[in-house]
């Protein structure tokens, strides 16, 4: 009886040892080969997955947003342009009535030089009349003379400021002032503030008038402002 409780004593002992070593060797093994793959996964997964996807992913969106940004003013600049002149231009189609300031012009006369290229890169943004040397030039709406000036391409000029101070009218080339003009006068439409010439730059013999139309914020810095085109508000 001894021997055979020792035996199962024995047999217990070897079987428990069994189970341990047993799941000793089952939780090794689970650990070891669960262990390498937790590591190769996420440390490929991670590289994998994060640097080469976002780097892929924000290198494409920036290149498409600067292609998208740089297309995108350049048609809003051009279309801005335009529209900002034609806004200026229709603004005050309708709320301004001009003139033709030389005596005897018909519209159909008139073409449009305003986009016309000048020297050193410059624009016209004017209109010229040509007419004969001493044909009456008058002041395209009523207003005043803000300043009687000899320039070097313009020759003799007048800067004249519309009645609601938003205008300033330039007309150059003039032969001649007309008689009683000076700086600060108040002139009507259609009255005779100088005559037709070539001075300036005008070249000898090209006997016309040069006729701006500029909108300012001050009539007192009558050089400055934006011109508009004079065409569409005398041709009508
Ligand atoms: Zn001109």
């Amino acid at each position: 009886m001894r021997r055979v409780a020792g035996w199962l004593i024995v047999v217990g002992v070897v079987i428990l040892l069994a189970t341990v070593v047993a799941w000793w060797l089952a939780r090794r093994y689970k650990l070891l080969p669960s262990q390498p793959v937790a590591q190769i996964e996420p440390l490929p997964a991670a590289p994998v997955s994060a640097v080469p996807a976002p780097a892929l992913t924000p290198l494409p969106s920036i290149e498409e947003a600067i292609e998208e940004a740089t297309p995108t003013p350049e048609p809003t600049v051009l279309t801005e342009l335009p529209s900002t002149s034609n806004v200026g231009d229709n603004s005050f189609v309708g709320t301004i009535n001009l003139i033709i300031p030389v005596a005897g012009v018909r519209p159909n006369q008139l073409v449009d030089t305003f986009d016309d290229a000048r020297s050193e890169g410059r624009v016209h943004d004017a209109i010229d009349i040509p007419a004969a040397a001493g044909t009456p030039v008058l002041a395209v709406a009523e207003g005043q003379i803000v300043k009687l000036f000899q320039s070097e391409r313009g020759g003799t000029t007048i800067y004249q400021s519309s009645a609601d101070k938003k205008l300033i009218f330039y007309y150059a080339h003039l032969q001649q002032y007309a008689p009683g003009v000076v700086e600060g006068m108040l002139v009507k439409q259609g009255q005779v503030i100088a005559y037709v010439g070539d001075t300036g730059n005008a070249g000898a013999g090209n006997y016309h008038l040069h006729f701006s139309i500029a909108v300012t914020s001050d009539p007192k810095r009558y050089w400055e402002g934006t011109n508009i085109n004079p065409y569409p508000l005398l041709h009508h």
